[in-house]
């Protein structure tokens, strides 16, 4: 058994856990082992029954002296009410709802307990603690205590992330002798140097120190070992493409000023200064022998296609042809669209290609056709989703790739669309998720960057109103009005259907498991959402559904339907967050606001507020207090809320980490600057000792690992 068994093979993990496991991303017993526990509770404190105090947390241990079920019909429950004595004294134990407790325990038992006494009318018990039995081999050695090695009392125990059908008990129960079983078969992953030089624990120590703590500090360490080491193969895996791409040579492509200005000249509207200035060093960049690697961040609509055109237009004209990525099938034909109006007069040939139709010209053409004309130049400008990549692309010269609304770094495209070239062509990745400024230099590290904040002139501030529960008539009723005046809506929910996990929880693939989202049985789900509103709220307006399980036809049908007006009103998951372009829609209506975080809410809040219209966005939110809905009221500028966002989410936050794909646990750790130094120094040390890490197979192979995870959504 080693790290990289699969969870089959562990002992007393059936095929009902198996599945259970299997839906949390946890498929080896090293997933099992890096689910990490996001708590403590502190049992280790062992006293005689005669000194529990009132309201301590406590542990005993002692005998079950009786036993019995008692049933209160009226309230429909079941008390299990036991006595345990141990030299002391004795105490009345009892648990509530676990009626089989009483198969579980004895007469004559042995047990640790571990929880806190109260009094209720004057009666005294030690109330729902936790348990264990004493196997009969070590009750001999009751009163040091010592010799029984506990699992889940007399001692610092580990709470995981609550998680349906699978219970920290039960993770502790599995993953102790687990733990015993394989610790010399878990491998060091980090130098030794840096060890060392950091002063971090050995990983065979610290694995076993963050379920199993001897002391809470311990257990801090551990955790910081982890920290620092997810870090430090993030450094390193961003050290060495910077090297890497230092080496290789792109397409000087110069810049070509007559025709820039002309495009300037010819737009509806005037630039804004920061438009301007990401626009300049992009051409600069390309003016370069080495191949830019850039990422244009802006808020929603503070308008990056146009600065982006413009680096597509300079390529064209200079003879080069241009790759741009979409995310999404709209959204690439959105962009097709917007550069054959904005490019008109320019005598640009652009196409559009995605797993299904072809445009060129504004007809559509085969998909041969469209190879074809790639392959032997007849396309300056190819717009289209992930079928881009696709190993039957072939451009003639490609000077530039550009991706849009992509948060990865895009290398990965990058290298496959320019598998067949001499030259690597340059790169811009374009997000809509601001970057706050101590993340720029940490996640993207060496990246160039280059920033819109300012949004366009005139845009209309949108109204953004917290709703709750007793408002949510008002705010329908307001909703209905808008919509009998032209408006349209869009209503967002947290999960698809009500008991299965969001879109969100889809398991991050990163090891700190234990960060996936939780599964919440009262958050608003799309199915049942949209059924309300279409029966029961708005059965005079028309609905519609959009989500991720549908199929590709379907979804298209959907925003079909909406942009065309058939639909008034469009229930969602947050699919609809990425960038796309509906004028007329006016409220944005966000159902589960708790299960969001800040910068998704604010995405959100981007997909309206693009017309002419007065916009509006609606946060329904069950709680009195919440500061990220606060944040959201107070503030739109995206910048801010996500510096504010990554100021409030502290480790224990489960929402929206897949925001940047890393875990929360990580995030957390990336306000610490000094932290992410130290491993930025560590990952360069240990790269001018061994730029290809040939002493450190393993850890190559993690940041190969690493590099993919990063790379591909
Ligand atoms: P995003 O940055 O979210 O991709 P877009 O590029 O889609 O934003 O731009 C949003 C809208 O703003 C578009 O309709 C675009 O034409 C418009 N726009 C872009 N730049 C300006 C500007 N400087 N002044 C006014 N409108 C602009
Ligand atoms: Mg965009």
């Amino acid at each position: 058994m080693n790290l990289s068994t699969p969870i089959e093979e562990i002992p007393r993990v059936g095929p009902i856990y198996q599945k259970r496991l299997k839906k949390l991303g946890i498929k080896t017993i090293r997933d099992l082992l890096f689910h990490f526990p996001h708590r403590y509770e502190d049992f280790s404190n062992l006293v005689p029954i005669s000194e529990v105090e009132e309201e301590k947390t406590v542990c005993i241990q002692g005998k079950i002296t009786g036993i019995k079920n008692i049933r209160i019909f009226k309230r429909r429950m079941t008390i299990t009410e036991a006595q345990v004595f141990d030299n002391s004294g004795g105490i009345r134990v009892t648990w509530f709802n676990q009626p089989y407790l009483i198969n579980t325990f004895k007469k004559g038992d042995f047990v640790f307990l571990a929880g806190k006494m109260v009094s209720k009318k004057g009666r005294k018990y030690l109330s729902s603690p936790a348990y264990e039995k004493i196997p009969a081999e070590f009750v001999e050695s009751l009163g040091n205590g010592k010799k029984y090695d506990s699992v889940h009392t007399g001692r610092i125990i580990p709470i995981y992330p609550e998680t349906e059908g699978m219970s920290s008990r039960w993770l502790r129960f599995i993953i102790k002798p687990l733990l015993t079983k394989i610790k010399n078969e878990i491998p060091e992953t980090l130098p030794n140097e840096v060890l060392k030089k950091q002063e971090l624990l050995p990983i065979k120590e610290a694995i076993w120190q963050i379920h199993f703590p001897n002391t809470l500090e311990k257990a801090e360490l551990s955790k910081e070992r982890f920290v620092f080491e997810e870090l430090f193969d993030l450094a390193l895996a961003i050290l060495r493409e910077k090297i890497k791409l230092a080496k290789e040579k792109a397409i000087v492509i110069p810049i070509n000023l007559e025709v820039i200005k002309k495009f300037i000249q010819k737009l509806p509207f005037k630039l804004t200064l920061d438009q301007k200035k990401s626009a300049w060093q992009i051409l600069k960049d390309l003016e370069k022998v080495r191949p830019m690697n850039r990422l244009l961040d802006g808020d929603v609509g503070s308008g990056k296609t146009v600065v982006a055109t413009i680096a597509a237009l300079n390529t064209a004209k200079a003879g080069f042809q241009v790759a741009f990525m979409a995310p999404t099938e709209i959204l690439a034909k959105q962009h097709f669209k917007t550069l054959n109006g904005l490019l008109k007069g320019f005598k640009v040939k652009i196409g559009l290609i995605t797993g299904k139709e072809n445009f060129f010209d504004s007809r559509k053409i085969k998909r041969k056709e469209m190879i074809d004309k790639t392959k032997n130049g007849g396309i300056d400008i190819l717009i289209g989703t992930h079928a881009l990549v696709q190993e039957k692309v072939e451009f003639k010269k490609l000077g530039l790739v550009i991706i849009d609304e992509q948060h990865r770094f895009g290398i990965e495209q990058r290298a496959k669309l320019c598998r067949k070239q001499e030259f690597l062509p340059h790169l811009l990745s374009m997000s809509a998720t601001p970057i706050p400024r101590t993340l720029a230099l940490t996640i993207y590290g060496d990246l160039d960057l280059s920033l819109i904040k300012e949004m366009p002139k005139g845009r209309k501030k949108i109204i953004t109103k917290i709703i709750p529960p007793e408002k949510r008539q008002e705010a329908y009723d307001f909703i209905r009005s808008e919509v009998q005046s032209g408006r349209q809506v869009f209503v967002i929910c947290p999960r698809i259907e009500p008991d299965e996990p969001g879109e969100e929880a889809i398991a991050s693939s990163l090891p700190f498991a234990q960060l996936r989202l939780a599964r919440v049985a009262d958050v608003k789900a799309v199915k049942q959402e949209y059924e309300k509103l279409k029966k029961e709220i708005f059965p005079d307006l028309n609905v519609g559904m959009l989500h991720g399980k549908m199929k590709t036809e379907e979804k298209e049908k959907a925003l079909i339907n909406f942009r065309g007006r058939k639909t008034d009103i469009l229930v969602s998951t947050s699919v609809i967050e990425v960038g796309i372009d509906f004028p007329n829609a006016t409220i944005m209506m966000i159902e589960g606001t708790d299960k969001f975080g800040l910068a998704q809410l604010h995405q959100f809040r981007g997909r309206v507020g693009r017309g002419k219209d007065q916009s509006y966005c609606f946060l329904f939110s069950e709680f009195q207090y919440n500061p990220r809905l606060k944040a959201m009221v107070a503030s739109q500028d995206g910048f801010e809320l996500a510096e504010k966002d990554l100021k409030l989410r502290g480790p224990g936050d489960l929402t929206g980490q897949r925001q940047w794909g890393f875990p929360d646990f990580v995030m957390a750790s990336l306000k610490d600057i000094t932290l992410v130094e130290k491993t930025r120094e560590a990952a360069k040390e240990i790269l001018q000792i061994d730029p290809e890490l040939k002493k450190y197979p393993l850890l190559k192979k993690r940041i190969e690992e690493f590099n993919r995870k990063i790379h591909l959504e």
